[in-house]
């Protein structure tokens, strides 16, 4: 499927994520921000409220010591009994001022502008900014002195003295009031007779400076509580409405303004940064996007990649699982290190059997020892092939091919790895197609490649060789076995014959099959032909025994050819080509029986393979002649039928007869178009002849076995439509022998096109009366070698005789051939053959000659001497 064409565009995470982000970062940005001078708000914030209270706090202290230095101080003063001498009553001015116990010091020294001694009613002593003066004091204080004089007397510690606030000439004073009393045990006057010492400490900016400072105050003054800003600290002075101030710090705002600065450009950078992120963010997730559909497709065409890739590996996995390989690794002692799984699964060794154990061990090579042949390769820093073989768990010998390569460490071969392939049954297989090369496949022979090598090593040595005998067999009667019965029937013919072959040789010969029934026998070291024909003798009467197939017996026999190393030459080829010369010349003497070569022969097979040739072309030159020989009733004077016999018109041989070309014609398959061309010209020329007269055709056994006979004669009767009861077939019992139950199926459908079946030569076969009961035949004839010598034994006759008998009570019409004499013609009247054929009467003439004989039989009387003379010599 394509993905990348069929799948719908969809969004992009991606850039949704990244969007997101940006917008993220940027919030947390400001939040971050925000917070940073939140902080640092909080921080100044806490800093300045530290520093308003501090300044509060210390302010009030200075002010607390101030006063309770000012009590200490005038308690110095009031209490003590010389003051309470000089100034209770009547104010000692001498004394007091003049002796300076109460005068200018306490202005020059302690700061002090105004000191007084007061009555409940009046100002007894004044010496303001250090001058004596007779004045009240009521003129400088805004304060009640009366009231502050109750306050000092009507305390129950006249001890300790009071304090107060109050303007003093206009200007915030601290006012410190005590009882003046004695210091030793003498009585005192009532309490509101006492007077009152009063120092008044005018708290000018100066002096509160100078306090502030000894408490890290800056410009601790006073000022009216209305023009005090809002946050500013203060410690208010009571009813005097001025406040005790002193200048702030305000580190927080300090803070601030000297952080300022770098924050500002920190924040001013880190915006821009962010800014650029954003951008560059919504920039890429916006270049994301456009990028996206093809992000998608090749995200596709990578996952589609992957899948391959997936399936590459599942297949190499597979391929893995299922090789037949294994991979093994061996240090530099050539011992076994590693040992794959497939090991165990191909050899059935567990791998710890082997490991540690030389690799020697376990694999050989019969070309190179294994070690010599790594070690090269590490010399040659090359891997390569080495065709090895073991024995399985089972002990079963297989083979593999060992590949390597060295495992190097730096410059030093630390041992060899590699793989080992399973070839056993390829190693097999080659070894099955190298024997099948040389080996028939059917009976397991050696074949002709085999017996070429065979003779060539043995003929090596030439004369020096052991002699040699080549016999060239060839099985007769194998083709119409072959041909009726089909190739099953053959074949174990072919395996009983080799089987034979076999058992009649010894082990130091060949028997070979070149191909068909052709079989070759090499005896080795045997060449006389005494040994030869024994040998020859035993063979042949072996395959002459019949084979059997199918519960039923076939019989085959064997002509043999022979030629001998020693006098027909050490060329293998040569050797072979004499043996069929003379096997030819076997055959051409008759079945079972053998013939060495002789050069002469050569001559003979040429001649007739000449007349092959020309057999060939005779047919296709219409060089081929029939002649017409009547058969007569026993009487001798009725023509009841004529016979077909052909000839050939040789172009320079003349004439030649049937006996020489048909078995050449039947050893080719040239008996086929010869036999229908009989059959054809046959029908024709008799349509000529009087309807009364029969027509009788030779078929040859081998028609029978080459074609069929059955259409070919259908065929000839419709085209020339030459009736078929006027056509006798003529076969001789040799037709029978191998395929009976062919024969008789041809048979019975040859009857059935209407023609009449006559047995040719009766008395030469082998089983003649079993044949007659059983095949469809109208008529025998009875062969002329028994005609010929019924009137000279007395045997002869009782056979042709008891032949007569039998054919004429199986109600078949029995014909003499080969009638010769009048005696014979007489003596098979008399002894009731039916009809007769023979020189006597008539010899075989041609179609007009024929013609002539019809009308001259037609005419003459029937009489022997007019026979006679009617006869055509
Ligand atoms: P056959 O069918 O038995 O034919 C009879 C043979 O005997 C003929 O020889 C004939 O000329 C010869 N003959 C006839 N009367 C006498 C006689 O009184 N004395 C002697 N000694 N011989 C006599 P021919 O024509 O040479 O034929 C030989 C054989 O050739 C035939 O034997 C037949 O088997 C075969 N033949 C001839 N023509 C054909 C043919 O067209 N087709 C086939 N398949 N075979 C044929
Ligand atoms: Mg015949
Ligand atoms: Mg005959």
């Amino acid at each position: 499927m394509d993905l990348s064409t069929s799948a719908a565009p969809l969004p992009n995470p991606q850039s949704a994520v990244t969007r997101r982000l940006a917008v993220a970062v940027g919030a947390l940005f400001v939040a971050g921000v925000i917070a940073a001078t939140g902080a640092l708000l909080g921080i100044a914030t806490q800093l300045d409220n530290d520093d308003v209270n501090d300044n509060r706090f210390y302010s009030a202290r200075a002010l607390e010591n101030r006063i309770t230095a000012s009590k200490n101080y005038i308690t110095s003063y009031a209490y003590w009994t010389s003051a309470y001498e000089h100034l209770s009553d009547v104010v000692d001015t001498n004394w007091a001022y003049t002796e300076q116990n109460m005068g200018k010091t306490l202005f020059t020294s302690d700061g002090y502008d105004g000191v007084f001694v007061l009555d409940r009613d009046k100002t007894k002593y004044a010496v303001i900014r250090g001058q004596l003066l007779e004045t009240d004091i009521a003129g400088y204080l805004q304060a009640s002195a009366p009231a502050l004089v109750a306050q000092v007397q009507n305390q129950t510690d006249l001890t300790k003295p009071v304090n107060a606030y109050s303007l003093f000439e206009g200007w915030p004073a601290l006012v410190t009031a005590a009882a003046i009393i004695p210091n030793d045990e003498r009585p005192m006057d009532e309490p509101g007779k006492i007077s009152v010492l009063v120092f008044v400490d005018k708290l000018t900016p100066t002096k509160l400076r100078k306090i502030g400072s000894g408490y890290g105050l800056n410009n601790l003054t006073l000022a009216p509580d209305g023009t005090i800003e809002p946050g500013q600290p203060r410690v208010p002075l009571d009813s005097t409405g001025y406040s005790l101030i002193a200048d702030l710090d305000r580190p927080g705002q300090h803070l601030l303004w000297s952080l300022m600065p770098t924050l500002g450009t920190t924040l001013v950078v880190l915006m821009l940064l962010t800014a650029y992120f954003f951008r560059h963010a919504m920039r890429s997730s916006r270049y994301v996007d456009n990028s996206f559909s093809a992000m998608q497709a090749s995200n596709q065409a990578l996952e589609t990649a992957n899948r391959a890739l997936e399936a590459s590996e599942e297949r190499f996995r597979a391929v893995a699982e299922a090789a037949s390989d294994w991979i093994w690794e061996v240090d530099r002692d050539l011992d076994l290190t590693y040992l794959s799984a497939r090991f165990g699964e191909v050899t059935g060794y567990p791998q710890a059997q082997w490991l540690g154990q030389d690799i020697g061990q376990l694999l050989s090579c019969d070309t190179t020892p294994l070690s010599l042949w790594l070690r090269t390769l590490s010399e040659e820093s090359s891997a390569g092939d080495l065709r090895c073989t073991y024995r399985d768990q089972s002990g079963q010998p297989r083979h593999c091919r060992l590949s390597a390569r060295p495992i190097f460490d730096g410059q030093e071969v630390a041992g060899y790895r590699g793989t080992a392939s399973d070839i056993t049954d390829e190693v097999a297989a080659h070894a099955q197609i190298q024997h099948l090369s040389m080996h028939d496949a059917l009976t397991g022979l050696p074949n002709r490649n085999k017996l070429a090598r065979y003779l060539d090593d043995a003929l090596l040595l030439k004369e020096h060789a052991p002699p040699l005998s080549v016999l060239m067999i060839d099985l007769d009667n194998f083709k119409p076995i072959n041909d009726s019965l089909g190739h099953p029937a053959g074949d174990a013919v072919l395996q009983e014959v080799a089987a034979r072959l076999r058992e009649c040789t010894r082990d130091q010969d060949i028997v070979a099959r070149l191909g068909g029934d052709e079989f070759v026998v090499v005896l080795h070291g045997m060449d006389t032909h005494h040994e030869i024909d024994k040998f020859c003798t035993r063979l042949i009467g072996s395959l002459h025994q019949p084979v059997t197939f199918e519960h039923q017996p076939l019989h085959i026999g064997a002509s043999v050819g022979i030629a001998l190393s020693r006098r027909h030459g050490f060329v293998p080829a040569e050797l072979i080509r004499c043996a069929d010369i003379a096997l030819y010349q076997a055959k051409s003497e008759g079945k079972n029986t053998w013939c060495y070569f002789e050069a002469h022969m050569s001559d003979q097979i040429q001649t007739r393979r000449q007349m092959e040739d020309d057999l060939r072309r005779a047919l296709k030159n219409d060089e081929f002649v029939l002649h017409y020989q009547p058969r007569y009733k026993v009487d001798g004077k009725q023509i009841v039928s004529v016979e077909a016999l052909v000839r050939w018109l040789h172009p320079t041989q003349g004439m030649i007869g049937p006996d020489v070309f048909i078995p050449l014609a039947e050893q080719t398959d040239l008996i086929v178009p010869l036999g229908r061309w009989v059959l054809r010209e046959a029908c024709e020329t008799a349509l000529a002849w009087p309807e009364d007269i029969l027509l009788s055709v030779n078929l040859s056994p081998a028609q029978f076995a080459l074609s069929d006979v059955v259409e070919d004669v259908r065929e000839v009767l419709v085209q020339t439509r030459f009736p078929a009861s006027r056509l006798e077939l003529e076969i001789t019992e040799n037709v029978m022998l191998n395929d009976t139950d062919g024969a008789l199926t041809t048979m019975n459908a040859l009857k059935q096109l209407g023609v009449r079946l006559n047995m040719d030569d009766f008395g030469t076969g082998y089983s003649s009366l079993g044949y007659l009961r059983a095949y469809p035949f109208d008529g025998i004839k009875i062969d002329k070698r028994f005609i010929a010598s019924i009137s000279s034994g007395a045997n002869d006759r009782a056979v042709v005789q008891a032949i007569i008998g039998l054919g004429k009570a199986m109600g078949l019409t029995v014909t003499a051939e080969g009638v010769e004499t009048e005696e014979q013609l007489e003596i098979l009247g008399k002894d009731q053959c039916n009809e007769v054929q023979g020189y006597f009467m008539s010899r075989p003439v041609d179609k007009t000659a024929f013609a002539q004989l019809l009308k001259v039989s037609k005419t003459v009387q029937p009489n022997h001497s007019r026979q006679r003379k009617g006869r055509v010599a």
